[in-house]
């Protein structure tokens, strides 16, 4: 049996934001709460009922970017049409910048030329690039962003998606090697030792997005805004009335917008990975689209979904992915070493491991939910 859950799951939201996601037209927000509350972290409709509704009506926009349903609301009367378009340049040119699909992108370029030259890119790309080989260094390779090939191959999240015959993994995973990337910062350029690699930045992309998008509202004068890259949630400022945002966890075994409980803060980026949100099932066994670099396959390690709190959208994402491959255990030990960053893990069978800065974070709401820790 297969099952592909996402093309129906992206066309609903699709239609939803084709409905209610005008453009700047005022507090027109796609399944939102009417003062911000209840966006879900790792969901994409907000699920909180609406609470007190406060003076200030969020202007917002839905894009469809990254296969991701993109949402900016800016909680500010002076958010014009412009900013929605400009945000709208934006995002397309971020993704003309590193997409491995697009023939056109700087990272394209990267991967063509493996083995042959290297290319020189924006410093933009060039230094995610290198944030995400830091990771990968830190981790000894378990998070891996030459893991091009493998993504590719196994497809995931993709109609028709299966698991690939074993000789191709093992090719896949050969190529999957960040120790062969090589960056020069003076020449700004990035080179692929080994002819067929490819670099995907699927694990970072969206929250170094979320950073954009921050970076320019901020530039704008803006204070207050939930920017959310289909579960990338970025919660800027305070809500205008300078309260906390109250934030959904989304609940790993529920459709989206079921949240387990929520965590109310200002000014931070929270950003799950989960394997609800891209995954097929063959012979009646769920691949979710996390890979481990060292097996070749997904990784199969109990946990339903990690969630990160901290101050940067990309090194959110990054960290959301890497605590995924690291399970249980060493992820905790990671976290621990990264600072002002909090984790929680939530497994299939519904244990909640967290940081302790997240357990005072969190307002657990489901019971059949239990905190380990
Ligand atoms: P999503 O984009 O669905 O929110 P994540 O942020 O968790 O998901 O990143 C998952 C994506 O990262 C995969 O779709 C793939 O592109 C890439 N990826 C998968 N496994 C790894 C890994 N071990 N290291 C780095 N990137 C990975
Ligand atoms: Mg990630």
């Amino acid at each position: 049996m297969k099952k592909n859950k996402t093309p129906i799951l992206l066309f609903t939201l699709v239609l939803l934001a084709a409905l209610l996601g005008g453009c700047g037209g005022a507090g027109s927000a796609a399944g939102g709460a009417a003062d911000g509350a209840g966006r879900t972290a790792g969901g994409s409709a907000g699920a909180e009922p609406a609470q007190k509704a406060s003076a200030v009506q969020p202007k917002s926009q839905t894009y469809f970017i990254f296969d991701t349903v993109v949402t900016v609301r800016i909680y500010d009367e002076r958010a014009a049409e412009q900013n929605f378009k400009d945000l709208d340049v934006l995002l397309k040119e971020i993704d003309s910048r590193i997409s491995r699909t697009d023939s056109s992108s700087e990272i394209y370029k990267v991967n063509a030329n493996s083995g042959i030259a290297p290319v020189k890119v924006s410093p933009e790309t060039f230094n995610l690039v290198a944030k995400a080989l830091d990771y990968a260094k830190r981790t000894d390779g378990k998070f891996d962003p030459a893991i091009g090939n493998l993504v590719s191959l196994w497809n995931i999240g993709h109609e028709g998606a299966h698991v690939p015959p074993e000789e191709e993994i093992a090719e896949a995973r050969r190529l999957t090697d960040y120790r062969k990337i090589e960056l020069n910062e003076a020449a700004q350029e990035i080179y692929l030792q080994e002819k067929g690699m490819s670099v995907d930045l699927g694990s970072i992309g969206k929250g170094y997005a979320a950073d954009r998008i921050y970076d320019y509202l901020a530039d704008q004068g803006f204070h207050s805004a939930i920017i959310d890259l289909g579960g990338n949630v970025y919660a800027m400022g305070a809500k205008p009335n300078g309260d906390e945002w109250n934030i959904g966890i989304q609940d790993p075994g529920k459709e989206r917008g079921n949240s387990i409980g929520t965590i109310r803060v200002k000014d931070k980026t929270i950003v799950t990975s989960g394997i609800y949100e891209r995954f097929f099932i063959e012979n009646g066994k769920l691949y979710q689209h996390i890979l481990d670099p060292t097996t070749g396959y997904p990784v199969d390690n109990g946990i339903s979904s990690v969630t990160i709190v901290t101050d940067k959208s990309a090194d959110a994402d990054a960290l959301s992915t890497t605590l995924f491959v690291l399970g249980i255990d060493k992820g905790l030990e990671f976290i621990e070493n990264t600072p002002n960053t909090e984790a929680l893990f939530i497994t299939k069978d519904k244990k909640l491991y967290a940081t302790s800065g997240f357990k005072q974070l969190l307002h657990k709401t489901n019971d059949s939910y239990t905190f380990t820790n």
